[in-house]
């Protein structure tokens, strides 16, 4: 923590950065994200099990660009990042929302974050992204800190509840989320917290045409849910932050996952893990598969 603290204040005297994405403690077991401008203020910076937002959300944001440019010149933002989510900010850089130049990452290592705020860390109570991690050190970072330590043995009821979906059939696996769905209250929390969502215009907000039904019934909620999956099929990098902002408790991960391991079987791709790489929703080769996936 010291080391994390020390280095944001350095980058703010020095003005290497114009502003720092951090966490700061929020009470018991449970962080909240903060813009730091300060020296004074790194303090209040914590990097711990409970740092559950993705900071990437905000990098696309107006304000937080706007907080960039300062007497006609553009600084660098800062980010305290996990790796998963310097997925999200290759992602962007990917996909031209953001210059790698633009922002600076401390990277964190990890070990994995609790499922919600207020639970003691522990296999029974990691968060689900964490159980398939292949990333606990940043692939892309300005500076690592943070401990290297094992993340902890997950147990089977966890592992149990996330290979059921694979074993349904298709007809299973489709009545299985148009139940879920059906919960959906259409609140774009989702949306919101999704780093990969950043339209300044979502499909399910234009009226002329009607895209999409904006009242909570069956038909719209099956809609917008597969209409989002569809926009984020080869682009989510599994941050997990759209289901932890469902207040309907959707298992949107599910969805997200079986969209990406899609990707990844028919075209060897995965979001946000090269920066070199084009994006796969923008690139086209011949020899691309026409099968379609199930
Ligand atoms: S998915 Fe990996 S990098 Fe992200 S919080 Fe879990 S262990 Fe850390
Ligand atoms: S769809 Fe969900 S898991 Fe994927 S990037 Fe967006 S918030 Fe993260
Ligand atoms: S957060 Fe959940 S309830 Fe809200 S729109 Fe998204 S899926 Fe529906």
């Amino acid at each position: 923590m010291e080391e994390l603290r020390k280095h944001a204040k350095e980058l703010l005297e020095n003005k290497t950065v114009a502003a720092i994405l951090a966490y700061v403690e929020a009470g018991p077991q449970r962080t909240k994200p903060a813009i730091i401008t300060k020296p004074e203020d790194v303090s209040k910076m914590v990097f711990n099990e409970y740092c559950l937002n993705n900071l990437a959300v905000y990098l696309t944001k107006a304000r937080i660009k706007n907080l960039a440019k300062q007497n006609g010149t553009v600084m660098k933002l800062g980010i305290v990042a996990k790796p998963c989510d310097i997925h999200a900010v290759v992602a962007l850089i990917q996909e031209s929302q953001l210059k790698r130049e633009d922002v600076y990452i401390i990277g964190m290592n990890c070990h994995g974050v609790v499922k919600d705020f207020g639970m003691e860390f522990s296999g029974e109570t990691l968060a689900s992204k964490c159980v398939p991690c292949e990333t606990h050190k940043p692939l892309y970072y300005d500076i690592v800190l943070g401990e290297e330590k094992q993340t902890p043995a997950v147990s089977d009821e966890v592992l149990a509840k996330m290979q059921a979906i694979e074993k349904m059939t298709y007809e299973e696996r489709f009545e299985y989320f148009k139940k879920e769905f059906d919960k959906c209250i259409k609140c774009y929390a989702c949306r919101a917290a999704c780093p990969l969502c950043y339209c300044q215009r979502c499909i399910t907000d234009k009226t002329i045409p009607r895209w999409i039904e904006s009242s909570p019934h069956s038909r719209g909620n099956f809609a917008w849910n597969v209409v989002r999956a569809f926009h984020l099929s080869g682009r989510c990098i599994g941050c997990g932050e759209c289901e932890r902002a469902c207040p309907m408790d959707i298992p949107l991960s599910l969805l997200n996952r079986r969209m990406t391991e899609t990707a990844k079987e028919a075209f060897a791709y995965v979001s946000g893990r090269s920066i070199e790489t084009p994006t796969l929703v923008g690139s086209y080769d011949v020899k691309d598969s026409d099968e379609l996936f199930m």
